[in-house]
């Protein structure tokens, strides 16, 4: 299991990036996680590998320049390459939900099937230009919607691949899943943006779907995760992997495989 990122942006301003957020109400937490009232990311993307088969969890922004975010270029294929994969290797994209900033290498990887949790492929296909903000409603139709004979369709709650589960997190899409490896670990995908959402699920980034459903998914996912002793990944920490505790986050330091 290797922590991959895809791109950097640019720090934004907490206002514009969490809008309704109080965070002068907690400036504990605020100076915590949002230093300088900024909200820092990455792109990430991770890259399991088992038995011969090399699957990518997320699909980044991919190698841009991506219009969105003026400037940006994806570097998923240099990442892979320092872990001696290459983007022909990759056999399966497991996706955690539809949004430009995690498919845009689809259709880079030659060699890939895609596997998406249907009520997320079904609404990305059925809403048209209600599906969501133009943005993403673009990315899909010309990065992954081309592809669409390579995608499988996998119930929530089932296996995408062997011992990889997409557990439904509704909110930030409609068919957001986390993606469950091995019973240990739990990549979130955007369920949280940042760990001051784990304090405070009230807390939504601009890009939540539906935020009080988003909130209500953050809230039962933070008990589930504390209950089962999962480690986190979140594609948009600044660190990768960490361990929820009753009340916030601590980040590990895992690199490479394991
Ligand atoms: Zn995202």
């Amino acid at each position: 299991m290797t922590a991959l990122t895809d791109a950097v942006p640019p720090a934004a301003p907490v206002a514009y990036s969490f809008p309704e957020a109080p965070v002068e109400s907690r400036p504990d937490l605020a100076a915590r996680w949002l230093p300088g009232r900024e909200f820092r990311t990455r792109f990430g993307c991770w890259l399991l590998q088992k038995a011969g088969r090399n699957v990518l969890v997320d699909a980044g922004i991919g190698p841009g320049p991506v219009a969105y975010f003026p400037g940006l270029a994806g570097r998923l294929d240099a990442a892979l390459r320092e872990v001696s994969v290459q983007l022909a290797d990759i056999d399966l994209v497991v996706f955690t939900h539809l949004h430009i900033d995690h498919i845009g290498w689809a259709p880079n990887l030659p060699n890939a099937a895609f596997a998406i949790a249907q009520p997320e492929w079904e609404h990305w296909t059925r809403q048209g230009d209600a599906a969501g903000k133009p943005h993403h409603v673009e990315a899909f139709r010309t990065t992954l919607l081309p592809l669409a004979e390579r995608v499988r369709q996998v119930a929530p709650g089932h296996e995408a691949t062997e011992a990889v589960v997409l557990l439904p997190t509704p909110g930030h899409t409609p068919g957001h899943c986390g993606v469950l490896v091995g019973e240990l670990l739990l990549i979130a995908g955007d369920a949280w943006h940042n760990p001051v959402q784990i304090a405070k699920p009230g807390w939504c980034h601009r890009a939540d779907h539906d935020p009080a459903q988003a909130t209500a998914t953050r809230r039962v996912l933070a008990r589930r995760v504390l209950a089962e002793d999962w480690v986190v990944g979140a594609g948009h920490f600044e660190v990768p992997f960490g361990r929820m505790t009753r009340h916030g986050f601590e980040p590990m330091m895992l690199r490479g495989s394991g």
